[in-house]
């Protein structure tokens, strides 16, 4: 046992890098005895799920640590997105076994869409965890660790129809203190052809607007200026009454949650096209603190390929909303995107309305991927994913590529601009700057002066890269 303790480690930050958008628990200081070691891959969804979960295991009598290897519980929360967000996963699964099976009472469990994908299929085919947890399940996990402490798997893979943990107060991980993400729904019921989200998270249901409110007047009491409202497709949030009427749309929660104080900033995540409306437009341009950003995912510029996918919106469309936006909020307005290279039977030209879309819009920023089939998906049953690996990832370049040069032009506007920025913390590069961003989501390093975290600042930019802005305050005064 010993001698596996002392192999047991600290992940190396190399071994972190590869582990790419993948979150740490972090030292706490101790409220309970025993030692959780929580560990989130995947989409922010994920990552406030992780904190749901901490805090549950919080009243259980847990501490989060950032040392695998003094954990007694070990979690992965899981994604299913794309087959190497699983692949990753599954190497993770197999070094925290190596380095932690020797050490008494350690347990290891996967929770996420991982865990609602494969079901049982973990623990007895694989045999790797002791517990699997899907997305709605989180508050079964004292009852499912009872049993494995009892010496038996546990499993709990139920998806709700209600569960939005509405009453739960997150315990913020790894947190600035000046950031932070709300979920304000859960699920999915668009269906997408290529999507494992609809079948891993289960049906759509929204959290009711005052538990809402109440966690974002907490997280401002506390000190947060900027918060994340969250969800799969959060225009078609909706809030009833009990007569089943819409009390609260997503344009009315935005409104909500930008009036507990002007000086929080309110972004939200994601739109999407066939759903984004006038209204939440409207209600952006109306309050200062609604951020002029925009995330709208196009997955393709192709109408076939869009049809195929299942996006039910066409290229036109998409243009339209592109416009719409363009109209009540401006150029200045951020718009960022979601592609998808190579979805089945994707041709040269296809590929081609994709990049001439990207053209027409001049996204500041996109998340770009080549399509991965996803086994029980519709793309899965009906099409043949006939794109060869190797087209899939030369478009994925070109569209990256041509992404660079949208968001060095973006970026190039801004230069010689006065914008007003939140300080998120220190640079990662230099002690000496700080970092924050514009309405528009971009980052802006500044020299430090005696600027700290919270404060919002007016900045002059004087320099760009297609990846970040740099700029000098304007004044020693705060805004
Ligand atoms: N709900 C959001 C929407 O509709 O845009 C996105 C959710 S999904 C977690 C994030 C992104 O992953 C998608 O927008 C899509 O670009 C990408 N994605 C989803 N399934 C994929 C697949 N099978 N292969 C490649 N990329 C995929
Ligand atoms: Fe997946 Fe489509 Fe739902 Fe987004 S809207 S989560 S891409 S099914």
């Amino acid at each position: 046992m010993e001698d596996l303790k002392g192999k047991a480690k600290v992940l190396s930050e190399e071994e972190k890098a590869g582990l790419e958008q993948a979150k740490f628990s972090v030292d706490e200081e101790t409220v309970g005895t025993k030692k959780l070691f929580i560990e989130s891959y995947g989409c922010a969804m994920n990552f406030a799920d992780s904190e749901v979960v901490t805090s549950i295991l919080r009243d259980e009598g847990y501490t989060t640590t950032s040392k695998e290897y003094e954990a007694s519980l070990i979690l992965l929360n899981t994604c299913s997105i794309r087959d190497n967000a699983e692949q990753k996963v599954r190497k993770r699964l197999a070094l925290i076994n190596a380095r932690n099976r020797g050490r008494k009472g350690v347990k290891v469990g996967v929770l996420g869409c991982m865990a609602e994908r494969l079901k049982t299929q973990l623990l007895e085919e694989e045999k790797i965890v002791d517990m699997v947890v899907g997305p709605d399940a989180y508050r079964d996990l004292p009852n499912l660790i009872n049993e494995v402490e009892g010496g038996q798997k546990a499993v709990n893979v139920f998806l709700s129809r209600e569960e939005t943990y509405a009453d739960i107060t997150p315990v913020r991980l790894g947190s600035n203190g000046v950031t932070a993400f709300v979920s304000i729904m859960r699920g999915c019921d668009n269906m997408c052809s290529f999507c494992v989200v609809p079948y891993t998270r289960g049906r759509e249901r929204s959290r009711s607007a005052s538990t809402i409110i109440a966690e974002a007047q907490d997280l401002f009491d506390k000190g947060y200026r900027e918060v994340t409202l969250l969800g799969q497709n959060v225009d078609s949030y909706k809030w009833k009454n009990e007569s089943g009427e819409i009390e609260t749309n997503f344009a009315q929660l935005l409104a909500l949650v930008a009036d507990i104080d002007p000086l929080l900033r309110v972004r939200f995540s994601t739109s999407h096209p066939k759903d984004i409306t006038d209204e939440v437009l409207y209600t952006i341009k109306k309050y200062e603190n609604v951020c002029n950003y925009i995330h709208l995912p196009a997955q393709s510029g192709s109408n076939r390929i869009l049809k195929l996918m299942n996006r039910t919106y066409t290229r036109e469309w998409y243009i339209n909303r592109i416009d719409k936006i363009r109209e009540i909020l401006g150029t200045e307005c951020g718009i960022s995107h979601d592609m998808i290279a190579g979805f089945c039977t994707e041709t040269e030209e296809d590929h081609q309305d994709t990049l001439s879309l990207m053209d027409y819009v001049k996204y500041d920023y996109g998340y770009m991927y080549y399509y991965s089939e996803r086994p029980g998906t519709p793309a899965a049953k009906k099409f043949e994913d006939d794109v060869t690996l190797e087209v899939k990832k030369r478009r994925l370049d070109d569209i990256i590529q041509k992404q660079r040069v949208h968001a060095l032009e973006r970026n190039n506007l801004s230069l010689g601009t006065t914008q007003k920025i939140l300080i998120e913390g220190v640079s990662k590069r230099s002690d000496d700057f700080l970092q924050g961003r514009t309405d528009d989501n971009k980052m802006v390093i500044i020299p430090k002066d005696n600027f700290k975290k919270g404060d919002y600042v007016h900045v002059k930019i004087t320099e760009c890269t297609s990846a970040t802005l740099k700029g000098i305050a304007l004044t020693e005064e705060l805004v």
